[in-house]
């Protein structure tokens, strides 16, 4: 029997990055020797064989109109040669082989309004995730809470003005997306979740919902003759994991659903071991449209790593080397009983470390 020919693949995931690069960045690809920042939001990359492309950083608001989008690539082939990049913090990047194009480019972001910056020791833009466009859990607007934080923190980001770079991360439900890094702003849920027993029984396939609860919490029950769920508050940890896949358990609240800030994650182990990031303020009141209460938080801590950190040490070296005492003592944030894990399955919680064990 004749072998069957195979087909071709369908290739339908992320394309092929290299037709989007630079030409000069394809043609010294693998053979960079090294990169100089020149001024806050610019980079020059050199190649060994001498090529130079010098970057031009500008921050976004992320979630794009298509006018602003419009804009900006017609400053990329105005002032630049035409490429641009987004990196994963929603900042553009724009690409130059000819550095008399830099000032021009930078001069012109500026005057419409961009802020070029986000490049070594400045604060970065805030990474975020955006459940409101497309996902079915969120608890906050981590946009606004973003733009809020990054109005405040312009010259941060415009300035070579902090000891080492910091990234800010925010994440819009307690549980999924959220981010790890020298500062998060996650979500916090502190009520369980409110059950309309009336729609549970059309909306909820209840065997999925009792397997998705991270600590066994919830039970099927019969409410007034109609098959439904309940919710065993006092082992419930307010995670918010049973409303994806039942809206009728509603955890999200005005009032219970708070803010938390943890600080001194790093996933790099360039210098020190990653970290764990840790939390320092818990029950911030989740404030639209402008946040003041996190923000002044998290520009309270930057202000005290700014006073008190080494150059070049990041946030968690910083707080590693004065003490966690000293940290709440200079932020003047308050230390609570929220602060310590008496959770009753920690115990077993901290056991699945190697490193510690109790
Ligand atoms: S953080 Fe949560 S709500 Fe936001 S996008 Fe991720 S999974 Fe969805
Ligand atoms: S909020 Fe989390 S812990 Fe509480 S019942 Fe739902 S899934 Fe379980």
């Amino acid at each position: 029997m004749a072998k069957p020919e195979m087909r071709e693949p369908i290739e339908s995931g992320c394309p092929d990055g290299f037709q989007y690069m630079h030409p000069t960045m394809r043609r010294n690809f693998g053979l960079w020797d090294f990169h100089e920042d020149t001024q806050p939001g610019v980079m020059v990359h050199v190649a060994k064989g001498g090529d130079k492309v010098w970057t031009v950083k500008a921050g976004t608001q992320r979630i794009l109109d298509v006018f602003t989008l419009r804009d900006l690539l017609d400053i990329a082939d105005e002032f630049a040669d035409g490429y641009i990049r987004f990196t994963i913090r929603s900042n553009i990047e724009f690409y130059t082989d000819t550095e008399a194009k830099v000032q021009p480019l930078v001069d012109a972001l500026k005057e419409k309004g961009y802020a070029v910056g986000g490049t070594r020791n400045s604060v970065a833009s805030i990474s975020h995730t955006q459940g409101w466009l497309h996902c079915d859990i969120p608890g906050t607007d981590a946009s606004g809470v973003v733009k809020s934080m990054m109005d405040e923190l312009y010259d941060e980001f415009t300035n070579w003005n902090m000891p080492n770079r910091v990234h800010i991360t925010t994440s819009c439900c307690q549980i999924n997306c959220g981010g790890q890094g020298d500062i998060a702003i996650n979500v916090q849920h502190t009520k369980p979740p409110k059950i309309d027993h009336s729609l549970v029984g059309n909306v909820c396939e209840r065997p999925s919902v009792v397997a998705r609860c991270p600590v066994a919490a919830i039970r099927p029950a019969m409410v007034d003759g109609q098959p439904s769920l309940e919710v065993d508050e006092k082992k419930c940890i307010c995670c918010g994991a049973c409303y994806p896949p039942c809206p009728p358990m509603q955890i999200n609240d005005h009032e219970f659903t708070q803010l938390a800030v943890w600080i001194g994650g790093n996933h790099s182990n360039a210098r020190g071991k990653p970290t764990f990031q840790r939390l320092v303020a818990a029950g911030i009141p989740n404030n639209p449209p402008r946040w003041p209460e996190a923000t002044a938080i998290v520009k309270k801590i930057l202000d005290c790593y700014k006073e008190g950190a080494r150059d070049w040490e990041r946030i968690n070296e910083w707080v590693e080397r004065i003490g966690w005492p000293r940290f709440f003592e200079v932020t003047g944030l308050p230390f609570t009983k929220y602060h310590i894990d008496n959770w009753r399955g920690a115990r077993a919680n901290l056991n699945s470390s190697t490193h510690i064990r109790f």
